[in-house]
């Protein structure tokens, strides 16, 4: 297997992290007999230091001629008072909309190693496996008109729009059911239908979509209630599949089900299965630079690239499992420590999953 992935370092912890992650695809590179071409781009707030702009030309054309899109993350207090389109998580939306990676899949498991970092008890955790598939390239977070204006009364408001499509919604629908036949056949669609219209049409193409899927079962929840069913009992999920900005706020709330968001990673595809990988993390400024990020969000990503990217689900699998072996070993970054483990930071644990490949 041959592939060109383009890597995208970012901003903070950023290329901290993805440094381990390119240990794990080297050493696939001579152990595994792939040809895995790795090739680099700025994006985000090292994008504009150097070109002015969060997304420069050439990053995106790389990005629509490689095969998989590994990113770190992207961000920090330096860029925060930037007009708001050379901000660089402006860089990442953009990335996001022009390679059209509707389908934003966030696992959310509970390593049994792990189960006494959540903050939530180890039996309502422990079995934990959900995948959260949020629709990630419409919704409120792009709809037009936007922006602050002046009032007659001379008061300022801020207002964006909310609007989907029957297209939109029906097609991350479709890769969710697709998902849950694979899984454990439920889908719980997440909408806030008592109150708004996009919800209301959301819900219709749901069951719409379900109907051509007699082996998976769709249920209906409000976000509200998602968001109180995900503390009291997560293990009733299987897949959920929601829109833009409640899945944004629904998968770091379940990350912390999990004990750290240092371990998630994420994957967002197109219609065709190209994909964009990264942890759900962002730049984590306040640890940039220490060398105690866990990078393990972002080798768990590379696994997920070569799962639904490279078609080499038995390559993910060794990644995964050696993941649950450095956890075995007791290894921690100082997000997931506790009592009796051992201390490790960035590079000591992204070394450990290469050994242990
Ligand atoms: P964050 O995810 O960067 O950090 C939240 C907390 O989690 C921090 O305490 C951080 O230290 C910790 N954390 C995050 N990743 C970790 C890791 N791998 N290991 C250990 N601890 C980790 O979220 P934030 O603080 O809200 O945002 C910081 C910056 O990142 C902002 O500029 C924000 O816009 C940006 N951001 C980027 C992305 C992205 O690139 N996808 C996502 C979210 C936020």
């Amino acid at each position: 297997m041959s592939a060109r992935i383009l890597v995208l370092p970012g901003d903070g912890i950023g290329p901290e992290i993805v440094a381990e992650a390119l240990k794990v695809l080297e050493a696939l590179n001579r152990e595994a007999g792939v040809a895995l071409e790795v090739e680099r781009s700025p994006i985000g707030g090292a994008a504009f230091d150097a070109h002015g702009v969060p997304l420069p030309e050439e990053t995106l054309e790389r990005a629509r001629a490689c095969d998989a899109i590994l990113l770190g993350a992207v961000g920090g207090p330096k860029w925060d008072a930037l007009e708001r389109d050379s901000r660089p998580e402006r860089g990442l939306l953009s990335l996001r909309s022009e390679l059209g990676v509707f389908a934003n899949f966030r696992p959310a498991i509970a390593y049994p190693q792990l189960a006494d970092t959540s903050t939530l008890k180890p039996e309502v955790v422990q079995g934990l496996d959900v995948l959260i598939v949020r629709e990630l390239t419409g919704g409120i977070y792009f709809g037009q008109p936007r922006g602050i204006r002046e009032r007659r009364d001379g008061r300022r408001e801020g207002f964006n729009t909310l609007a989907y499509d029957e297209d939109e919604i029906e097609r991350v629908c479709r890769v969710a059911f697709e998902a849950a036949r694979r899984r454990g056949g439920r889908v719980c669609s997440v909408d806030k239908a008592n109150v708004l219209e996009t919800s209301e049409l959301w819900r219709e193409i749901a069951t719409r979509v379900a109907a051509r899927y007699d082996d998976v079962e769709l249920s209906h929840m409000y976000v509200d209630n998602a968001a109180m069913q995900l503390v009291r009992a997560p293990k009733q999920f299987d897949v959920i599949v929601t829109s833009n900005m409640f899945g944004d706020i629904l998968s770091d709330l379940a990350s912390m089900l999990t004990g750290s968001i240092g371990m998630l990673p994420s994957a967002s595809l197109d219609a065709f299965g190209k994909g964009l990988y990264e942890p759900i993390h962002g730049a984590a400024p306040d640890i940039a630079g220490r060398g105690v990020a866990n990078p393990l969000a972002t080798i768990l990503s590379t696994a997920m690239m070569l799962r639904y990217s490279l078609d080499a689900p038995e390559l993910a699998n060794r990644v995964e499992r050696s993941v649950g072996q450095v956890l075995d070993d007791g290894l921690r970054t100082p997000d997931i420590e506790s009592p009796g483990t051992t201390l490790v930071g960035t590079r000591e644990m992204g070394d450990a999953v290469v050994a242990a490949l």
